[in-house]
């Protein structure tokens, strides 16, 4: 829904014109147009000299949200073992449940996935829905996104998190519009906005320029995907337990469009699995040239880790977007990151400053990498990197 111009106050200045960020308005017969484009993002309302541009009022709550409770939290599996993510989610779901005084559920789907349980109750859940058969063996859009449509219209949550992967980036949207709701992708993070107590998603907006906090007052379940790695997976508390509710799944085979012939790696999963890697090792602009890439893939491949870029080695092609680290790219924590000939600019912080030990390998001493970094290599990474590759070698044959 656009903003709203009163033609009989435009007065056809054309500030509103210039001022839009997304080109939404236009100028008919001297009067200001607002089109598709609009974003409802404000900026017009208070250039208007005569207060002819206006917000639609909003809308009266499209649920009853008082019949909404509890936190849920979608556990990606893949190959019936749970993604991190969906751990890390759950310490942040405990943190809001909590907060607001509600029960932490998982959600569970897969074929055989029931074992995976017991490990959400040790990260923090109370509860898990699980909903286990041979037509959830694989993710597929059709048969996941029933599954959970059908739990959310059953059982009524409050608030729904899953992952930023590209599971959660296909099923996320697909839910919140089959259950009428919104959904904030992306996020980067999460807490309780005091004057309402709904969620308070951040995330990054404007191509990453700002951090923009976004609310969802009237719809529900509140929604929304968080990236990988923004929290820490918590500590397991094996003692603590919870209830299972089996729900029979209503997906029949005819439901799910897409069939699934055959899984391909198209390409080296464990070199571009950064998401889960204990070890990463990545290549900026000051690998000068793709061919020295083969240095940063050796030392991943010793290390048993995988191989990272900052955007300025992805932008030039020297390794796939797949790879890149940061603000537009992955948000990593490995045990071990290497940046090699990689400068430190923000965005690249962005991606991997969480990471529990952080190498920098640059020759000009005063790079900003060096600030992040716990250990320092001042050189050239094409001198430094065949080095580290043999002594790491010759100490794995000597264990
Ligand atoms: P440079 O900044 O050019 O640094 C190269 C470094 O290599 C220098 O420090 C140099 O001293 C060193 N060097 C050169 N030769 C050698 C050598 N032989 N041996 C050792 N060291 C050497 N960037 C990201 O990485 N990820 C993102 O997700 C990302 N998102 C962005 C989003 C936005 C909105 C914007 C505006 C920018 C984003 N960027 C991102 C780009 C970021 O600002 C930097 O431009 C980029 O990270 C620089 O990459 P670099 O460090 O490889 O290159
Ligand atoms: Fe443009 Fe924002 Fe005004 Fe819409 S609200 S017309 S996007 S300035
Ligand atoms: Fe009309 Fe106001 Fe836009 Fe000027 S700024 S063209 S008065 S709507």
């Amino acid at each position: 829904m656009a903003v709203i111009v009163d033609k009989e106050q435009c007065i056809g200045c054309g500030a509103c014109v210039s001022t839009c960020p997304f080109g939404a308005i236009v100028m008919e017969e001297d009067k200001a147009v607002i089109t598709d484009a609009c974003t409802v993002c404000g900026a017009c309302i208070d250039v208007c000299p005569v207060g002819a541009i206006t917000r639609p009022a909003a809308g009266k709550p499209a649920a009853d949200t008082s019949e909404y409770q509890g936190v849920w939290v979608y556990i990606e599996q893949f190959q019936g073992k749970a993604r991190n993510v969906g751990h890390e989610l759950i310490g942040e779901g405990r943190k809001l449940a909590d907060a607001m005084k509600q029960e932490l559920a998982a959600v569970l789907i897969g074929d055989g996935v029931e074992a995976l349980a017991k490990d959400m109750f040790a990260s923090g859940a109370d509860k898990v829905y699980l909903i286990d058969g041979t037509e959830y063996k694989h993710y597929s859009t059709d048969a996941y996104t029933i599954a959970i449509t059908d739990l959310i219209r059953t059982y009524k949550p409050s608030v729904i998190l899953m992952g930023a992967t590209n599971d959660g980036r296909d099923l996320g949207p697909r839910v919140a519009c089959r259950v009428g709701t919104g959904l904030t992708a992306d996020c980067t993070n999460l807490g309780i906005d005091e004057e309402t107590g709904l969620v308070a998603w951040t995330r990054p907006a404007f191509g990453g320029n700002i951090m923009a906090t976004i609310l969802c007052p009237n719809h529900r379940p509140q929604m929304g995907t968080v990236r990988p790695n923004v929290f820490k997976r918590p500590e397991p508390d094996m003692s603590r337990n919870g209830e299972v509710i089996r729900v029979a799944g209503k997906v029949k085979a005819a439901d799910i469009r897409t069939k699934l012939i055959e899984i391909l790696s198209l390409t080296d999963t464990a070199s571009c699995n950064l998401e889960e890697a204990e070890f990463i090792v990545a290549g900026g602009r000051g690998m000068g040239k793709p061919e020295n890439f083969t240095l940063i893939e050796e030392l991943a491949t010793v290390l048993g880790g995988a191989v990272g870029a900052s955007r300025a080695a992805v932008d030039a092609g020297w390794k796939p977007a797949i790879h890149q680290v940061g603000q537009t790219g992955k948000t990593v924590a490995p045990k071990v990151y290497i940046a090699c000939g990689i400068s430190g600019a923000i965005q690249h912080l962005a991606g991997m400053s969480t990471s529990d030990t952080i190498i920098a390998i640059n020759k000009d001493v005063s790079a900003p990498i060096f600030k992040s970094a716990d250990f320092g290599i001042v050189g050239d990474v094409l001198e430094v990197l065949p080095v580290l590759i043999e002594e790491i070698k010759k100490l794995k044959q000597s264990c």
